[in-house]
């Protein structure tokens, strides 16, 4: 598809970036160090820069483009909310609102069927900690390492990235445990099965020494995102759940980044037939056109604060923007069958395309994923499976790699010594195909870094 963009005007890029450099303070970054892209419009699954380069989004922006850019249907929902009524405090009702806490909670697993609005994934997750530990009227939060939740106080505590910092300082209450990961398993099993039982015999001696009357909530993404998607056994989730109700525990499962149609299903929780107590949702709910997230709340958690307060909101919870984004985001995906066309790309593209790739580039560890969520695992030997990068570390292979992607049209995200093959949910399998024989070049760059 040959997506229209503006003629190059490398002056008014100049000028962007220079506005940029000037006064923005950009996350995750050393100031003195990036050169952000100055980005003049996107559509799609493209956007594109001043200098007449376009970029097939492989990165879906953050993981939260889902629908693509600039879909005609949620712009102009957003401009006729604005038209209607911009902003009212969370204490009213307002129909839009409304209609988009019913459509989450209609597409919610279980009994997940009232819904708390934030304004993004790491507010979600503190929510969900403190409606965990209200209920329960215990202190702590088990989560797993290998994990992303978020930035703010409870969330970058809870994400057991590999990454640590002065700033986030290991709060009272968090604990964390190991996950399974076959690949690089911290149970050294030799299969799945072997991998699923470790995984939860460990989470049982955890909650053991921690003391299960201690213990809110156990915390995990359904599919760990950021910190490599790493799907789990079939038997883990399910498993998960049936300690947490043994021992009084909340089960919050993170969907910020695996919800709303990424992996093929409206929640990853589905592909595995589990109910947590609290759900986590931001990104794909609106494609992040309008900041929005929330916490999904089951019938005996919402209960607990029936006839007692609940301490906790925000000036801008269930903002009429993000939910009238949020109503025509998701009426969109069920009209344009958006979640299934993530489900048949997975199967017929992505996953036998990057599968084929790995056959042929000895840099990729590991194919793993489903829907439009995957992750090759980029290796400097395939034997030992030592990282292309040392974890936590950028590298010279992995900028290579980047850029190699950058110089073929492809936007890729990249995370330590992986690259995550993230595009909207509405590509189409030709665009898909393009990216994959970009990324086929790029590859051949990572592979020579290879021993
Ligand atoms: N949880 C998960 C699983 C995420 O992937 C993210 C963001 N990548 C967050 C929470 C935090 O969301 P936000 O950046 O919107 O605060």
């Amino acid at each position: 598809m040959s997506t229209p963009h503006p003629a190059a005007d490398p002056a008014a890029g100049a000028a962007v970036k220079a506005a940029d450099r000037a006064h923005v303070f950009h996350s995750w970054s050393a100031q003195g160090l990036i050169d952000p892209l100055a980005v003049a419009g996107a559509e799609g699954s493209w956007f594109w820069d001043y200098d007449g380069n376009r970029y097939l989004d492989f990165s879906s922006q953050l993981v939260n483009t889902n629908i693509g850019h600039q879909h005609p249907k949620v712009v102009a929902a957003i401009q006729e909310q604005a038209a209607r009524l911009c902003t009212i405090a969370p204490g009213f009702a307002v129909d839009v609102r409304s209609e988009a806490a019913r459509l989450i909670a209609e597409r919610t697993p279980g009994d997940l069927d009232k819904i708390f609005f934030t304004n993004g994934g790491a507010e979600a997750v503190e929510n969900a900690v403190r409606m965990a530990r209200l209920h329960t009227g215990r202190p702590k939060v088990l989560s797993a390492y290998r994990s992303y939740h978020g930035a703010t106080a409870a969330a970058i505590n809870l994400t057991g990235d590999p990454r640590r910092w002065p700033s986030d300082t290991a709060s009272a209450g968090v604990v964390h445990f190991w996950a399974p990961f076959l690949y690089r398993s911290p149970f050294h099993s030799d299969g799945e099965q072997q991998e699923c039982e470790r995984a939860l015999q460990h989470l049982e001696d955890t909650i053991a020494f921690e003391g299960p009357a201690t213990i809110a909530a156990i915390v995990l993404e359904t599919v760990p995102g950021t910190a490599g998607i790493m799907v789990p056994p079939p038997g883990y989730l399910p498993g998960v759940r049936e300690i947490c109700d043994r021992h009084g525990i909340v089960f919050v499962l993170d969907e910020v980044m695996a919800g709303f149609g990424r992996t093929g299903r409206w929640f990853a929780a589905d592909h595995f037939g589990v109910v947590p107590d609290l759900l986590t949702f931001a990104k794909g709910v609106n494609s992040g056109y309008v900041p929005l997230g929330g916490v999904a709340i089951s019938a005996e958690i919402a209960a607990t604060f029936d006839e007692r307060p609940y301490p906790g909101g925000l000036t801008y919870s269930g903002h009429p923007l993000a939910c009238a984004s949020a109503v025509a985001t998701i009426n969109t995906m069920a009209e344009e069958g958006i979640v299934e066309n993530a489900a048949r790309l997975g199967e017929r593209v992505l996953g036998p395309g990057l599968r084929e790739l790995a056959g042929r580039h000895p840099s990729v560890g590991e194919v793993r994923g489903l829907g439009a969520f995957w992750a090759l695992e980029l290796v400097r030997d395939r034997a030992t499976r030592e990282p292309l990068v040392p974890y936590a570390a950028a590298g010279e292979a992995m900028t290579a790699f980047t850029a190699a992607c950058k110089q073929n049209g492809l936007w890729p995200f990249v995370n330590m010594n992986r690259t995550h093959v993230v595009p909207p949910c509405t590509i189409t399998e030709e665009e898909a195909k393009e990216g994959l024989a970009a990324l086929d070049q790029a590859l051949t760059v990572a592979d020579g870094f290879t021993v």
